[in-house]
């Protein structure tokens, strides 16, 4: 099943980027994994699927162990200043920086390792404010801050949009990133490669795809319920 769901999900990557005009190999496919067991993982893994997204970083640490260099993680939730060594050890990306404080901290740990990562900046850009995420406004300092940091390879901008019913109500946050994106380029702030934009999940992909996404955590539709408590 979890092999099926992963063509599937390429199929309608690959049709809905050639429908937008764009190059279906600049979109990655992340498998959020959250809350799956490890076979499920492996599963995937067996069908072609490299890239893993999580949460919890404990998760991580287990899974990535099991899976060694057969699978990738990325971090996508909320980052605590002491459980930041795990991340950089076992992460290949951090999605949800929005701090400078744990920009240091992971700088720090990444460092003594003597290893870079990749990271992506959270912008809250419906300010929710239970939500992490670095508001639109403080976007740039965070960027011209974390440049200092040798360790960090910024690739772009990460969002998850406030909830909604229907997924076209998830479009302006998508577009909204975006414009973000194009306008620190033009601005030097960013640089092309440094250009990524992470967001749409399996109810809205779609549409991010649309508004110009190069990175999709697809959970749900790959694996079914999470079943971890
Ligand atoms: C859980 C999660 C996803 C995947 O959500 P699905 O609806 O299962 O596809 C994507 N991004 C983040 C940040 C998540 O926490």
């Amino acid at each position: 099943m979890i092999c099926k769901n992963i063509a599937s999900i390429k199929e309608n990557i690959k049709a809905i980027a050639l429908n937008a005009g764009r190059d279906p190999r600049k979109i990655t496919l992340v498998a959020v994994s959250k809350k799956q067991p490890i076979e499920r993982l492996e599963e995937a893994i067996a069908c072609g699927q490299h890239i893993f997204g999580e949460n919890y970083i404990q998760e991580v640490q287990e899974k990535k162990e099991y899976t060694g260099e057969t699978a990738d993680f990325h971090f996508i939730g909320n980052l605590q200043s002491n459980k930041a060594h795990l991340a950089a050890h076992y992460c290949s990306m951090v999605e949800t920086v929005d701090r400078l404080k744990i920009a240091k901290i992971l700088n720090k740990h990444l460092q003594e390792l003597g290893k870079t990562l990749d990271i992506l900046i959270q912008v809250n850009i419906g300010l929710e404010p239970q939500k992490s995420g670095v508001a639109e406004n403080e976007v740039t300092a965070l960027i011209q801050s974390i440049q200092h940091l040798p360790q960090l390879r910024l690739r772009g901008l990460m969002t998850i949009p406030p909830f909604h019913d229907t997924a076209e109500e998830s479009r302006p946050y998508f577009a909204r990133l975006k414009e973000i994106s194009d306008q620190l380029i033009r601005q030097g702030i960013l640089e092309k490669a440094q250009a990524a934009l992470s967001m749409g999940m399996s109810s809205d992909y779609h549409i991010a795809i649309e508004e110009g996404a190069t990175i999709v955590r697809v959970g749900t539709s790959i694996f079914g319920e999470r079943l971890i408590q």
